[in-house]
């Protein structure tokens, strides 16, 4: 989020046609939950246009991109690496190390899809898990990110929008963003 070291996160092993609907919804939840932007290894420009193009329309900043290789972003992160992985240690237990780290330093964030290498789990600082039970990439992020921002990131104001959803109890209501 503006003026806190940045958040990433990273997708791995995106498989086109298998892949398509969570990495754009990686992408999307990592804009909507306060990270500031996402990369996707592989061919998922599809998912990257999505992404854009709610930007665009619903604000940022967020930026998404498409990378071919992962490894050099690990291994080159100025920052703190978490892996989310069921695998990991409780995320209630590091939960403050990683707000605290995060004061200092840049987070990245590394989801999977299939199997992930165990080259990551090595080269993580943390390995967490979102509970040790198997469940869903998009799901281990929204929390993840949730814990990491403490809630901060339901407050966040979204820049050049060309849309405003307005809160309602019942119905939906959108109105110009300088209204
Ligand atoms: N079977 C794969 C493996 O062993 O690496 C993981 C498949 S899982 C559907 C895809 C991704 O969801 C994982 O790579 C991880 O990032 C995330 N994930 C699933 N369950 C999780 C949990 N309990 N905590 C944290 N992340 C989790």
């Amino acid at each position: 989020m503006q003026d806190e070291p940045e958040v990433v996160v990273l997708r791995l092993g995106h498989r086109p046609g298998r892949d398509d609907r969570m990495t754009t919804h990686i992408g999307l939840t990592a804009r909507a939950l306060g990270a500031d932007r996402a990369l996707f290894v592989g061919d998922a420009s599809q998912s990257r246009e999505t992404v854009d193009d709610i930007t665009a329309r619903f604000g940022g900043p967020f930026e998404a991109e498409v990378i071919e290789s992962y490894r050099p972003v690990i291994r080159e992160w100025d920052g703190v690496v978490v892996h989310l992985t069921m695998y990991g240690e409780r995320v209630q237990d590091v939960e403050a190390d990683l707000r605290e780290a995060h004061a200092e330093k840049p987070v990245l964030v590394v989801v999977g899809a299939e199997k992930v290498p165990f080259d990551v789990y090595e080269e993580a600082d943390y390995n967490v898990g979102v509970t040790n039970q198997p469940h869903s990439e998009v799901a281990a992020l929204a929390v993840f990110l949730d814990r990491l921002f403490d809630g901060r990131q339901l407050d966040r104001e979204w820049d050049g929008a060309d849309r405003r959803v307005v809160p309602m109890e019942t119905g939906k209501r959108v109105v110009d963003p300088d209204e």
